[in-house]
């Protein structure tokens, strides 16, 4: 029995990938283990938006093979489409393989039988058409479920349509289908994913499906207690799913909402389709019906032509605006984007600075909502994840709490009041005693 192990950088879409592509090979009889077990056969699944990715890439391909000299090593993902050339003149690379082409892997390396030449398998991004349904199973508790691919937008830094190809989506229905193959694997999580899942629906280059009718359709279905809407543009997150995600029992008030920069000025050279009025009103339209909702923000420091006094408007913006914490992403020149091209270069050092100051600010934010929610009760699901004595969960709007370690709580919902933040910041709960009750 051939033994595979896979290694995955990047978003939850790649890991959801990996994990469906683990199984495709232990439904041939492949055995899957771990990076260090010496395997016959290594799946690295790459990202672009990860710094320096090549750097990373022959890294882990270093590693491998010291861990097994003899064994064959592929390279999937992002960065494989956007560099198939370079990543095959790593040493140790047998076999490169694109967005079309990584689903077919196994039937296209021919039982791994390692040959003189790297292989290079990766069409034109225009050939990634078709969908690729995909879910993981990292733990029992919860579960990405791929629904939708690609994303026809553009904006100026962004690499993810030249890696991933045009939108294209799952049908409600194979969704559902997956969503009831999950719910009878026990787990009580389901994370929607995708690269601009607002914009789901389209099948073969056409529109049939809309987002809002898919968020219908998975409240009911049973045995998944919650659903959690990864991330999505604000201007695809309609007034009609806000307002019904106000009056559901199973999607969650958790919103992550990208705003890349507060300043319209830079959101326009950036090419997003939404200025930041729109963003405020979101955020207003959440926070009026859902008090409690956590809601977090991507946003991008050191985009061309972003000057002090434009970075203080996003600042600002920031800080006056109701929302929980932020992801940051300094600003990092990308081949083939439209920005590469821009004026207006920020230095290193300032994009670095204005990283800093927003991490803080996302520090503050988030102390402040979990203090908002001090004495109040919510439900949380336990996870694996035990440190020092302490097991941990996340509530429905996604407070990180920590409770004494009992092995029957993992993968339990159960109904907590929350006490106090303790020293790492989580939110200690006083006994998780009452019982969820469900639904
Ligand atoms: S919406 Fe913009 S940032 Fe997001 S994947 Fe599409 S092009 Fe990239």
């Amino acid at each position: 029995m051939k033994k595979v192990a896979f290694y995955t950088l990047g978003c939850k879409l790649n890991f959801s990938e990996t994990s469906t592509i683990g199984r495709q090979f232990e439904d041939k009889g492949y055995l899957k283990v771990d990076f260090q077990e010496n395997p016959d056969i290594f799946i690295i699944n790459t990202c672009s938006v990860t710094e320096n990715a090549d750097k990373k890439c022959k890294k882990i391909v270093r590693e491998a093979k010291k861990i097994s000299p003899d064994s064959y090593v592929a390279i999937i993902g992002c960065y494989a489409q956007l560099k198939p050339t370079e990543i095959s003149e790593i040493e140790g690379v047998d076999a490169v393989l694109g967005a079309a082409e990584k689903f077919r892997l196994i039937e296209l390396l021919d039982d791994f039988a390692k040959v003189q030449e790297t292989k290079v398998l990766a069409s034109e991004i225009t050939e990634a058409t078709t969908f690729n349904n995909a879910f993981s199973i990292n733990d029992r508790t919860r579960t990405f479920l791929k629904v939708q691919d690609g994303c026809n937008y553009g904006c100026a830094f962004c690499t993810i349509p030249l890696a991933r190809g045009k939108s294209r989506s799952n049908t409600i229905e194979s969704v559902l289908a997956s969503a009831r193959e999950i719910a009878a694997t026990n787990v009580k999580e389901i994370v929607l994913t995708g690269v601009n899942i607002g914009d789901f629906g389209i099948v073969e280059g056409k529109r049939n499906e809309r987002f809002a009718d898919l968020v219908y359709a998975l409240d009911e279905v049973h045995g998944i207690d919650r659903f959690r809407i990864s991330s999505i543009e604000p201007n695809l997150l309609t007034n009609e799913i806000i307002e019904f995600a106000s009056q559901s029992k199973r999607f969650v008030p958790h919103f992550h909402i990208p705003l890349q920069s507060g300043s319209n000025t830079i959101l326009r050279k950036m090419g997003r389709r939404y200025l930041r009025e729109l963003y405020m009103d979101r955020v207003s339209k959440i926070k009026t019906l859902m008090p409690q909702a956590c809601i977090g923000v991507d946003v991008i420091v050191g985009f061309p032509g972003e000057t002090d006094e434009l970075f203080l408007e996003t600042y600002n913006f920031l800080n006056q605006l109701d929302i929980s914490y932020l992801h940051v992403f300094t600003y990092s020149e990308r081949a083939n984007t439209r920005a590469v091209e821009m004026e207006g270069v920020v230095p290193m050092k300032k994009r670095n600075e204005r990283s800093k100051m927003l991490r803080i600010l996302s520090e503050k934010k988030r102390r402040k909502f979990y203090e908002e929610n001090l004495g109040k009760t919510f439900t949380v699901l336990f996870e694996e994840d035990v440190e020092e004595g302490k097991i941990h969960g996340f509530t429905e709007n996604y407070i990180r709490v920590a409770a004494k370690y009992d092995p029957m709580l993992v993968n339990e919902l159960k109904l907590v009041t929350l006490d106090q933040i303790n020293e790492a910041g989580n939110v200690e709960v006083r006994e998780p005693e009452m019982v969820y009750e469900k639904h």
